[in-house]
């Protein structure tokens, strides 16, 4: 389409980044300063990177932040160990794990043995699980799905009774993603590896959302005119960063595109820190509630 909008992540976080420094301030200025725990194990250097810029974004803001690295063969136990102890710590608002970990230890474990009210990514099973019921308002979603929800509020999409697609069906983006969308009266079909026949369910969107990490799979064809699409995609190629989405094919038909980068990315850093800002009010009130 001759006049589509190119969605602007990081204009649409800014903000967002803005709200959370004035909510950090007035924290702040009670007494109380929300602080992010990162942790890697092993030697990931996309890790770093993202974790990095996190730990950047949360200084911007005036959120605390202290980071944690394990070597590659830290045992299961010993993550444990580490969790429980910046689950009980004061000074921890928000516990962040950063995907992927080496083999030896359980992802969905470990999302488990995280405090729920300090699980800023939304992967235990208590906010997955609060998220999956429609109390959106008490869980801690997971960010990128939550700036997705942001983006599509931001390039001012009708969800309610729209037809919506989401490509990829993760704990991390594609489930949570379904659960928004349905709590926003959209109708929601998730696809994944082994959907028959992707190109048809792609084509019955109003709203198409790629979260699969395979470059380029959704193309031109598989869009119907006037779509709003979100790329959630980040796949390292020969050619450098691409989304799951061919921009230059989906443009020519999308009412609305993200692009790769400086769509989705940029608003999973915002709402890492909105969500630990969120966080820290939960523990505030569980505090309150239990009297101290
Ligand atoms: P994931 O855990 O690997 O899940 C990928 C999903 O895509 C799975 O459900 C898989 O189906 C499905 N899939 C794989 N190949 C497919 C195909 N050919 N056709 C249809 N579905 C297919 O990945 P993820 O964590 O959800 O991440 C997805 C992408 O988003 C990655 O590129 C990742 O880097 C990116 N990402 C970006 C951000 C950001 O901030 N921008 C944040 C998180 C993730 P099965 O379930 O059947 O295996």
């Amino acid at each position: 389409m001759a006049d589509t909008v190119v969605i602007d992540g990081k204009g649409i976080a800014a903000p967002l980044q803005e709200r959370v420094r004035h909510d950090v301030g007035e924290l702040r200025r009670r007494g109380v300063t929300p602080g992010l725990a990162t942790i890697i194990v092993g030697d990931e250097a996309a890790s770093r990177i993202y974790v990095r810029r996190k730990g950047e974004a949360c200084a911007q803001v005036g959120i605390a932040s202290s980071h944690h690295e394990l070597a590659a063969d830290t045992s299961q136990p010993e993550l444990a160990d580490l969790l429980a102890e910046l689950g009980a710590d004061d000074s921890v608002s928000g516990i962040l794990l950063q995907l992927p970990l080496p083999p030896q230890i359980d992802g969905v474990q470990m999302s488990a043995a995280i405090a729920p009210l300090k699980d800023v990514d939304g992967l235990n099973p208590v906010n997955a699980g609060l998220l999956a019921q429609g109390r959106e308002s008490d869980a801690l979603v997971p960010c990128t799905p939550a700036g997705v929800i942001e983006l599509l509020a931001a390039a001012q999409t009708e969800l309610r009774g729209a037809r919506a697609v989401v490509v990829g069906r993760s704990n991390l983006v594609g489930k949570p993603l379904a659960a928004l969308l349905l709590a926003r009266d959209a109708t929601v079909t998730q696809c994944h590896s082994r959907t028959g026949d992707l190109g048809a369910a792609c084509r019955e969107a109003d709203v198409l959302i790629a979260a699969v990490g395979v470059a380029r799979l959704i193309d031109g064809p598989m869009v119907r005119d006037g779509a709003t699409v979100i790329d959630v995609g980040m796949n390292r190629t020969a050619e450098g960063l691409a989304g799951d989405v061919d921009f230059a094919s989906v443009e020519r038909k999308a009412r609305a595109i993200t692009p790769v980068p400086g769509g989705v990315g940029p608003m999973t850093i915002a709402m890492l820190l909105v969500n630990t800002v969120k966080a820290t009010r939960l523990q505030l009130a569980a505090a309150a509630a239990r009297g101290q």
